[in-house]
């Protein structure tokens, strides 16, 4: 039996003091197989190393030097907020750190360390693009100035590195940052919030970390101060940095949807730590009314691309949907804590469909390139993206190596570096299982440590089997999440065989060594609906399998996807390995008016059996048009 590490060492990003689920670390969940392994995997030799070339390639990390060396402004390079992007690596290389203890990154990460460093002035401000001679006054532009923004990815990297690591020089970068903010924007301070959220869930974190109050006062004081209109109007309006209501008074996502997420998540943390159930409730309703109105099938949120933010409810279309990486990565970090705070299955079914979706979705089968934006309908077969320099953001053709705004391929790293997090909670009775992924689960339960070995092909099979490999004695519960989408599930255990509804399936007894527990989860191609009253999607279907949205690509249906149009008949064709549905491809409609006194009716008698991919796959084979939803033949 391996020995549970010390308790700041577990790598968890986030560790309430309180709540109904307890988090494991990411060092107490192996994942060794299946869709996860490879995308852990495809971060550790690909999307990491890709991350820092690039911003050693366009500058970033050089601002740094040029900090020290007394060429800036002149040498600054990149966008105000680029620091950001390099602290988020470091997050991303802190866990990897954690989980695998690779030696050449930790070299990298103490490489990048040193360049940092220096650049802390003595009061602890950190900054490359302000407070110079030449540059901006420190603090002199709260709406675009992202300097508090660029402060919490600091302290949440540092954060990451205390948890994986223990104490060192970035800690104590971080620390000397968190100070200094404390000191800024304190009572008698100056009365102000970062135009882009995130200062409050790294200040909260960093309090649950040190036990330091005075962190998380300072969260708690940036989050009541929002919403009362201190940040300067702008062509957005003040819902476009959710200054428009108080927290505790808004009942709706709104607004930058990465921007309105982190700060939910922040809310959250305060919430949980100050004991604010008003505050946690307040959130809760909003995320599940987002969840209910302006989320997207693939569980991506941001409407609009004007402005990156959430549309109005129901307003989801998908060749307009902005549904940002960021946006993914900032639901699962709101969606998780969530889950630790009220224990309810629904949160995780989001984390899930969120990974699958959107964050999967992102990266390049080579992790060289990152989709920024990820529509759900692509009409016009996509351009190569430039390769050796920055493309726009929002070009949403082709994955593209670097984005002038590059905020999605990091995040994306720091995710799948501390995926493992996500897998499993523990609470006074004992283990939950939320994500499946074959590999071994420790944890300390009521009267011991427990050990479990998952096997899974999940989410190719619905067949989940846990082993006990170490149990502490006397009893104790083994929950598995039965997603919301899976009726019909069946649990297995002590050769009893029962059904098993949505949420938590639970076994509650003594247990040796060596006893299994089994979930079936039936996985099989579905026909999924809109609600009605998404104007976008009428008259339209998808298709799901398991956790896994599916979508249609003119390079298996041999024709644009405009002319698709789905013969929905009996459930779709899976065999286990691929999913086809008929499709009926019609004549294209032409003419100068596309109006008409009657409906449209146009020729076709060619139906053919067409295999859908999985959506996280799209744009994998070249440029294609695609489409999620598809109309269903009349
Ligand atoms: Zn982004």
């Amino acid at each position: 039996m391996t020995t549970v590490p010390s308790e700041a060492l577990r790598g968890r990003p986030v560790a309430p003091s309180t709540g109904a689920l307890t988090p494991v670390g990411l060092t107490d969940v192996t994942i060794t197989g299946g869709f996860w392994a490879r995308m852990q995997e495809l971060n550790a030799t690909a999307i990491i190393d890709h991350a820092e070339h690039w911003m050693e390639k366009v500058g970033w990390i050089g601002n740094f030097d040029a900090a020290v060396e007394g060429r800036l402004p002149q040498d600054r390079r990149g966008r105000e907020f680029s620091d950001s992007d390099v602290y988020k690596l470091m997050e991303a290389m802190a866990w990897e750190i954690g989980r695998t203890g690779d030696a050449d990154l930790e070299h990298r990460f103490n490489d990048l360390v040193a360049r940092i460093q220096p650049v802390q002035e003595p009061d602890g401000y950190l900054n490359t693009m302000f407070g110079r001679p030449g540059q901006q006054p420190r603090y002199s532009d709260f709406e675009w100035g992202h300097e508090l923004y660029c402060f919490g990815h600091l302290i949440q990297a540092g954060v990451a590195r205390a948890r994986t690591h223990g104490h060192d020089t970035f800690v104590d970068i971080a620390l000397r940052a968190a100070d200094h903010v404390c000191d800024v924007f304190g009572p008698g301070g100056k009365e102000m919030v970062c135009g882009h959220p995130e200062i409050e869930t790294a200040l909260a974190e960093l309090g649950r970390h040190t036990g330091e109050r005075r962190y998380l006062d300072q969260a708690r004081l940036f989050l009541e101060r929002r919403g009362h209109g201190l940040l300067a109007e702008i062509d957005f309006g003040p819902e476009y940095f959710q200054d428009d209501v108080p927290v505790r008074e808004a009942d709706v996502l709104r607004g930058h949807a990465v921007r309105a997420l982190y700060l939910a998540s922040g809310a959250i943390d305060v919430a949980t730590e100050t004991g604010d159930p008003d505050l946690l409730e307040a959130v809760r309703a909003q995320v599940s009314r987002t969840v209910a109105s302006r989320t997207y099938l693939t569980g991506g949120m941001g409407a609009h691309h004007e402005g990156e933010s959430f549309g109005q409810d129901y307003e989801l279309p998908s060749d307009r949907a902005y549904s940002e990486t960021c946006a993914g990565v900032a639901a699962v970090q709101t969606a998780h804590r969530l889950l630790l705070a009220d224990g309810a299955a629904e949160h995780a079914d989001l984390v899930e469909r969120v990974l699958y979706n959107v964050v999967s979705a992102s990266p390049a089968e080579d992790g060289k390139a990152f989709y920024y934006t990820n529509t759900l309908h692509q009409r016009e077969p996509g351009t190569e993206p430039a390769q050796d320099e920055p493309s726009p953001r929002a070009a949403s053709s082709l994955r593209a190596p670097w984005f002038a705004v590059s905020c999605c391929p990091t995040n994306v790293a720091r995710t799948l570096s501390s995926l493992g997090a996500y897998v499993a909670t523990t609470d006074d009775d004992g283990l939950q299982l939320h994500q499946y992924a074959a590999g071994h689960v420790r944890a300390g339960v009521a009267g011991g440590e427990v050990e479990v070995d998952v096997e899974t092909r999940y989410p190719d099979d619905g067949l989940v089997r846990v082993r006990v490999a170490a149990t502490p004695p006397g009893p104790w519960t083994l929950s598995l999440r039965v997603p919301g989408w899976a009726p019909g599930a069946v649990l297995r255990s002590g050769g009893e065989e029962r059904a098993v509804a949505p949420g938590y399936a639970s076994v509650h007894r003594e247990w040796a060594v060596g006893d299994v527990v089994e979930l079936e989860i039936p996985l099989t191609a579905r026909w999924t609906w809109p609600h009605p009253e998404i104007d976008a999607l009428r008259g339209q279907v998808a298709v799901e399998r398991g956790p896994v949205v599916y979508c249609l690509e003119s390079v298996d249906l041999g024709a644009d996807v405009a002319a698709a149009e789905l013969v929905v008949r009996e459930a779709p064709h899976d065999d286990g390995t691929t999913v086809r549905v008929p499709v009926r491809v019609r004549d294209r409609v032409g003419g100068a008016w596309p109006y008409r006194a009657e409906p449209a009716d146009p020729a076709a008698d060619d139906v053919r059996d067409v295999a859908l991919v999985p959506y996280h796959r799209w744009a994998n084979r070249g440029p294609s048009t695609m489409r999620v939803w598809m109309p269903v033949a009349r």
